[in-house]
């Protein structure tokens, strides 16, 4: 059976919301208007689907109960973490039942004996940076939602961010995870080990499956030492093309930016009109990069900057900004972080999160740059460009509804088709959910979908969570 196989669900009727009050308690069981509609909607594009009740569950056993009756009576159910998703992944299509991990926002145990920690699924990724910081460890990855998203949320989307150059991603710092399964069943996935080799990865399984396999209920955490020192650099181009093909020269020089981040000039202008902090241009200037490097000693850093320099002084780079404050690293940052609520503020708009081999990120953003203005769209590029993970954000601007359903769709598949072609693919990470998903074709084999459907029929017959995503 596939979703598209499945009669539909069955609707919450006033006997399932007594039956969920008995298990949660009947104020943790909502569906007033104000919370359905704040339930409705995640950072994707404009799309609303509205709950037919929510949960706020406080322990696990709860949360088992809760999804082992939804099970029996054929009710669907949506996790949401903070909803800050791109990918429509917390939107509940179905309607049914979302499940909203708010509550579990403990951090249990800093292990710095053992450089790990564990943590409920709803606590919000800086807080677990901060607090494991103040033990001089480091949980590095970082999107720039950092300040909203739950870590539970980075589990199911594989979560990168701009450290994820140096560092990795969500994935490289995850050594167990407790999951409430589809069936009600509560497991641990693997071992709290550097190592693991006992069966099938079943920790790497749930990592990136979007809240389709299971509900992550703790996450434990891998930790390094903290850097403690980094310096930041803002280097302008007057074409965007040599930005992009600079990002390798970094490397290939043997320099280990902990970020390098690629910046269209409309990214900056916009995200410095919505926040309202200064951000000087020159009109010449095509691209940015952002470049950091961290280590344990102001020697370490400068030697670095140093050589970084040199590089993009022998690239041409038209000025290079250091920000060796506090504040001047922040106001970078901020710019930086805000450019996507920035664009969403200013226009309609749909975010790609295309990857490819770092060396083929100049011929995919011309590829883009050419594809788009055939079909009269306007782009703002940016993105984790050391990953070779450019974010393109296609504008409405001025097109018909109809334009924007169907011309815009097409444009898309050319864009993938081009990522394809270069060796990449169509998420980075931002996930498939609801939107990529008509496109995994273009990069997946039917085998491969097969292979991931019968994962999920494996492990949940009934369709029962997060029905609709991926594929
Ligand atoms: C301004 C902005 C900047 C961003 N920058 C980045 C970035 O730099 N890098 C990056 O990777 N992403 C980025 N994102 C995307 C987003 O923040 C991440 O995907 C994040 O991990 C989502 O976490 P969340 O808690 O908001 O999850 P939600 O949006 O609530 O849910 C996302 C998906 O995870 C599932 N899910 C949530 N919690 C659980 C759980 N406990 N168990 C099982 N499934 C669960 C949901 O069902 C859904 O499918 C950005 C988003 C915004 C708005």
């Amino acid at each position: 059976m596939t979703i598209s196989d499945k009669a539909g669900y069955n609707k919450i009727s006033s006997v399932d919301i007594e039956q969920l009050s008995a298990i949660l308690g009947a104020e943790f069981v909502l569906y007033d208007e104000e919370n359905l509609l704040a339930h409705s909607i995640d950072h994707t594009e404009d799309l609303q689907f509205i709950p037919e009740v929510i949960t706020v569950p406080q322990t696990v056993q709860q949360i088992s109960d809760v999804v082992r009756y939804c099970n029996r009576h054929n009710i669907c159910i949506t996790v949401r973490g903070a909803g800050t998703g791109l990918s429509g992944g917390a939107l509940p299509m179905h309607g049914g039942l979302v499940l909203s991990m708010k509550h579990f926002n403990k951090i249990i145990d800093i292990d710095t004996n053992n450089f790990q920690c564990t943590v409920e699924s709803g606590v919000i990724n800086e807080e677990i940076q901060r607090a494991v910081q103040a033990h001089g460890l480091f949980y590095p990855p970082d999107p720039a939602s950092k300040g909203s998203c739950f870590i539970g949320g980075n589990v199911a989307h594989a979560s990168g961010g701009p450290r994820a150059l140096k560092y990795g991603t969500t994935r490289d710092y995850i050594l167990n995870l407790e999951v409430v399964l589809p069936t009600g069943d509560i497991i641990w996935t693997g071992a709290n080990t550097l190592k693991y080799s006992t069966g099938y990865n079943l920790t790497h399984l749930m990592i990136g499956s979007e809240g389709t396999l299971g509900i992550v209920t703790k996450v434990v955490l891998k930790l390094i030492p903290h850097p403690t020192k980094n310096l930041l650099m803002l280097a302008s181009f007057t074409s965007a093309e040599n930005a992009c093909a600079t990002v390798n020269k970094i490397f290939l020089d043997g320099c280990t930016p902990s970020v390098c981040e690629f910046v269209e000039p409309e990214g900056f202008r916009l995200s410095s009109a919505y926040t309202g902090l200064n951000f000087e241009m020159d009109e010449r200037v095509q691209a940015y990069l952002l470049i950091e490097v961290d280590g344990k000693t102001d020697e370490q850093v400068m030697q670095q900057c140093e050589q970084m320099y040199a590089v993009l002084e022998d690239a041409d780079a038209l000025e290079v900004l250091l920000a060796d404050s506090a504040e001047k690293k922040e106001h970078f940052w901020k710019l930086r972080r805000t450019i996507g609520e920035s664009t969403k503020h200013n226009n309609v708009y749909k975010e790609e999160d295309t990857v490819v081999p770092r060396g083929r990120l100049p011929q995919l953003f011309t590829g883009v740059k050419e594809i788009c203005a055939r079909y009269n769209l306007r782009t703002v590029c940016y993105g984790h460009a050391g990953d070779g993970n450019l974010h393109v954000n296609i504008l409405k601007d001025q097109h018909s509804d109809e334009y924007w359903q169907h011309e815009t769709k097409d444009a898309i598949r050319e864009i993938f088709g081009l990522c394809k072609k270069l060796g990449g693919t169509i998420s980075g990470e931002h996930g498939i959910g609801l939107v990529q998903k008509e496109y995994m074709p273009i990069v997946l084999a039917e085998a491969n979908l097969q292979t991931m459907r019968a994962i999920k029929f494996a492990l949940d017959p009934n369709y029962i969570l997060n029905p609709g995503k991926i594929f």
